[in-house]
């Protein structure tokens, strides 16, 4: 890699904080450049799975997430007309016990927060809030850190700018899905929402997740529609004005108990969701990609921020054992691909129709728990290479 010796980051998410602590482990010093000024609540909820809980404990972060996330002791999946469960997967001590990592569920802002303090507290990370790259060149981007850097990882999300500059680089493609994100206080919540669970409940052509916050004392509630034109490009927001009318339209014939819930809860977020199509994750020795700059997936399979995670622990091992950005892309890619296929099985069942949905139904009924877990075992026991 790196001429110089040193190596900027550009983005302050979970792929660039946790690949700027993971390189210190490795004694390789970063700049992290961050456009806002202020890291805040951005996201919502977020699900870590024991592939990426098992990162951040090497990182010595387990202490500190233990004190914001909760860790569900199963996750099931619950007709979202009948409030029938269909299927569930243990969690709880029995993910700690069988992937040897925890399962937990917690605000993004609450991870955020965590990697942040374990970044100002290592003197080879150097933080830069209210820097926004544009131009993504070593002279550029020395004009801030005074020094020309070896390497520059685009951690940079979806609409990255560094990809920009990786000659046959993927695109961000809309999925034809929305996301509507809202936290919704315990005591207003439906009997069905489960503290202990994290409940996905299925209906045609949607799906909700709904999982605790515990610091907020409340519900995380995802609601995911499909069925909008793909060509369409809504950008990154859509208009708030009818977001309750298209929210109700996606979810109605649902169990009566969820459509009063989202016809009274707080107003959500809105995100359609993008995909980055499959590309050049690298340029030479000098730049390459992570997290959703790279690879953003649709949430299906909870897995964008632990595949950012695991992209950030494997990048500092290939570097630090002077491997090229070319083998490093090759091998996450393998693993992504198999993650996002994951995520297009899990968005045809969870959104089925008709005979599918029944045979779907069928299916699950027939699998133990434990037999259902053994499925994950590729996903939740991934042993990253370091
Ligand atoms: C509805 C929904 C639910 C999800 N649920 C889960 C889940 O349960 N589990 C899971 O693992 N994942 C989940 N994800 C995916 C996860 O949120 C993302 O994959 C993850 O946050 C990506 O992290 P990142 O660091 O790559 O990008 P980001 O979080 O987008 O961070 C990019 C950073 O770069 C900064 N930046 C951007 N441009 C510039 C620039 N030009 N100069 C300087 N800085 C810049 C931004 O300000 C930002 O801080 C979900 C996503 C959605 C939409």
């Amino acid at each position: 890699m790196t001429q110089g010796g040193s190596v900027a980051i550009v983005g302050a998410g979970i792929a660039g904080l946790t690949a700027a602590l993971c390189l210190a482990r490795k004694g390789i010093a970063s700049d992290i450049l961050e456009q806002t000024s202020v890291l805040s609540e951005t996201g919502a909820g977020l699900q870590l799975s024991p592939n990426a809980t098992r990162i951040l404990d090497t990182l010595g972060l387990t202490p500190q997430l233990e004190q914001v996330w909760s860790e569900p002791v199963e996750i099931r999946l619950v007709d979202g007309t009948t409030f029938r469960t269909t299927a569930s997967v243990p969690s709880g001590s029995f993910a700690r016990n069988r992937w040897k990592a925890p399962y937990g569920v917690l605000h993004r802002a609450d991870l955020q927060k965590v990697l942040l303090a374990a970044v100002e507290a290592e003197p080879l990370c150097h933080l830069h809030l209210g820097v926004r790259i544009d131009d993504v060149s070593r002279a550029s981007v020395a004009r801030i850190t005074a020094k020309e850097p070896g390497l520059i990882i685009g951690a940079d999300g979806v609409w990255s700018k560094v990809r920009n500059h990786i000659q046959g680089s993927g695109k961000a493609r809309f999925s034809g899905n929305i996301a509507w994100r809202l936290t919704l206080g315990q005591a207003n919540a439906p009997a069905i929402f489960d503290a202990t669970t994290v409940s996905a409940f299925l209906g045609r052509g949607a799906h909700l997740v709904v999982y605790p916050l515990p610091r907020l004392r409340s519900f995380n509630v995802v609601a995911i529609a499909g069925g909008h034109d793909p060509q369409e490009t809504p950008g990154r927001a859509l208009p708030r004005d009818d977001s309750r009318k298209q929210l109700l339209a996606a979810f109605s014939g649902w169990h009566p108990e969820i459509v009063n819930m989202l016809r009274n809860a707080p107003e959500a977020t809105i995100w359609p969701l993008y995909d980055v199509s499959d590309g050049a994750w690298h340029h030479g020795e000098e730049t390459v990609l992570i997290g959703d700059a790279a690879h953003a997936m649709m949430p299906f399979a909870a897995q964008g921020a632990a595949m950012a995670i695991e992209d950030a622990f494997e990048l500092a091992a290939f570097v630090a054992g002077g491997q090229s950005l070319a083998a490093f892309a090759d091998h996450r890619k393998r693993r992504v691909a198999r993650v996002r296929s994951r995520g297009a099985f899990n968005r045809f069942a969870y959104h089925a129709r008709g005979p599918v949905r029944l045979g779907r139904d069928l299916v699950l009924s027939m699998r133990r728990p434990e037999s259902l877990a053994a499925d994950f075992d590729w996903l939740y026991g991934y042993e990253p290479r370091d």
